[in-house]
């Protein structure tokens, strides 16, 4: 029987919202929740529409829409819509760049959705109707006509299901599945998008309690507690990414969700003392500038120094971010390589006058160099210098002191860095003791540290899927652990 250790409760603020109702230990199982409807995400490039993979000029034999294969034509996920492109002989309209996203495969998982109502009336009725759909503030947003084209007369007029669905329902099902599906993998790791509608009644945070986990071969997810929580604690979810700053997470969940988020974490300045969003002032040695009110993003910035008085406005701040990022971002669609580690090293150089060690900009990259020094080209583990070794691991504990505030407790994220952490500690102490540097008893005290690393990595990512790649570095950290162990016995 699956666990259900948590109650619905309502109020103004939140809405509908979720308590633990008993105590409950880091870990432990919460609930699991079924997906109401799969499928691709909006604006997404042509993918298979059963494995989710990305095609190139492979379609369906009977209805031309993107499938993978003979035997994705045939999965009873494609089967439904499949049906209804080849009765009204709609077809999925050649493009030439196959990796550009395609608005045509906007309407699936709308259609989804819709085709699940009408299978399972009951928990539309249940966990669907009641659903926040935001509709008024979505028709003022520019995505509202392009819905209307791709999605709403798509499906209406030009598939001819005015009949089974009218213009309305189309609408709310947009409107559901943009305000509460979230973002989860595919089995062959490609981003794809789910409505789990108890999931979704869990309240955001930025600094979230609870962790979720989605199993490949269903889409089941499992949610647990991230931290120890006593009875009546309302669950947290975040919707965000953890490393963005204030301001960028804020306009996320503004445009997305729908809200102003106003959690401790928003409402700091130093966002818990974690300096995310943190910028080292430019007229002074030792000031950094601080937002007056991050609630409000138009607040002044200020610096820290009371002699010095440098201002600058919450637009130039957004503004000067936005540039820095879109630099960043190339850095990402760099090819795995010695390159990939060399240019992130530049700009961390370039920009470590301009933000805090620790502002999200900057830890993202180190957070990139953390998993990056020991698995690239001339780069291998057995290759780093020591100094490197040194850097990979304070780039990961810089990354864990961090995750421990913004995202406490157990997640994949933690258990992800903490499998990277183990290698340089481990080569670090073995290196030294080589040299002479250490006594043995002194390597066997320092080989605890890695072991404690593999042993909490392992814990935490023996929740996940074992086919996921976090599931998989679960099982590699085990047998590491194993080997780490025998090999401290044989000193
Ligand atoms: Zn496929
Ligand atoms: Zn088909
Ligand atoms: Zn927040
Ligand atoms: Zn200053």
């Amino acid at each position: 029987m699956a666990a259900k250790h948590y109650d619905v409760l309502r109020d103004d603020k939140y809405g509908r919202y979720l308590v633990a109702n008993k105590d409950l230990d880091s870990g432990e199982l919460i609930f699991t929740d079924l997906p109401f409807a799969v499928g691709p995400k909006a604006d997404t490039p042509p993918l298979c529409l059963s494995c989710y993979c990305p095609v190139e000029n492979t379609l369906c034999s009977r209805c031309g829409w993107p499938v993978c294969g003979a035997q994705c034509e045939r999965s009873p996920q494609h089967a439904a819509e499949c049906e209804i492109f080849s009765s009204v002989k709609v077809r999925f309209q050649p493009v030439t760049d196959w990796t550009a996203s395609a608005p045509q495969l906007d309407c699936i998982t709308p259609l989804r959705l819709l085709l699940a109502k009408e299978k399972d009336s009951e928990r539309w009725q249940k966990e669907l109707e009641m659903m926040e759909v935001h509709s008024e503030a979505r028709q003022q947003r520019p995505l509202w006509s392009v819905d209307q084209v791709n999605i709403v007369n798509f499906l209406v007029v030009h598939c001819k299901l005015g009949d089974r669905f009218s213009k309305e329902l189309v609408e709310k099902a947009c409107g559901i599945l943009e305000v509460n599906a979230v973002e989860i993998p595919s089995r062959g790791g490609f981003s794809i998008r789910a409505v789990y509608p108890r999931l979704a009644i869990a309240a955001h945070s930025c600094v979230p309690n609870i962790v979720h986990t989605i199993l490949q071969d269903n889409y089941k997810v499992e949610v647990r507690a991230a931290i120890p929580m006593k009875q009546g604690d309302p669950l947290h979810l975040s919707y965000t990414h953890a490393l963005s700053p204030t301001i960028v997470r804020r306009e996320y969940l503004l445009e997305s969700k729908f809200f102003n988020c106003d959690c401790p974490r928003c409402s700091d300045p130093t966002e818990l003392g974690t300096h995310l969003s943190t910028v080292k002032c430019s007229k002074c040695d030792n000031g950094v500038i601080l937002s007056t009110n991050p609630l409000d993003n138009e607040a002044q910035w200020l610096c820290t120094e009371k002699t010095c008085g440098f201002k600058t406005s919450g637009s130039a701040m957004r503004k000067m971010l936005s540039v820095v990022q879109a630099e960043v971002d190339l850095l990402d669609a760099l090819e795995p390589g010695p390159q990939a580690i060399e240019q992130r090293e530049a700009t961390l150089n370039k920009y470590k006058s301009v933000f805090h060690p620790r502002h999200s900009i900057l830890i993202c990259i180190k957070y990139a160099l953390a998993q990056m020094y020991g698995r690239v080209a001339t780069y291998s583990i057995d290759e780093l210098t020591d100094v490197m070794l040194e850097r990979k691991a304070e780039f990961c504990r810089l990354v864990l002191k961090t995750l421990a505030v913004i995202i406490p407790g157990d997640n994949r994220m933690r258990g992800m860095i903490l499998y990277e952490l183990h290698a340089p500690l481990m080569y670090l102490a073995r290196n030294e003791y080589s040299i002479g540097l250490i006594t043995k008893e002194k390597l066997k005290d320092r080989l605890q540290e890695p072991i404690q690393c593999l042993a909490d990595a392992e814990r935490i990512l023996s929740r996940e899927d074992p086919q996921s790649p976090e599931g998989m570095t679960g099982l590699i950290a085990a047998q590491s652990l194993e080997q780490l162990k025998a090999s401290l016995d044989a000193i």
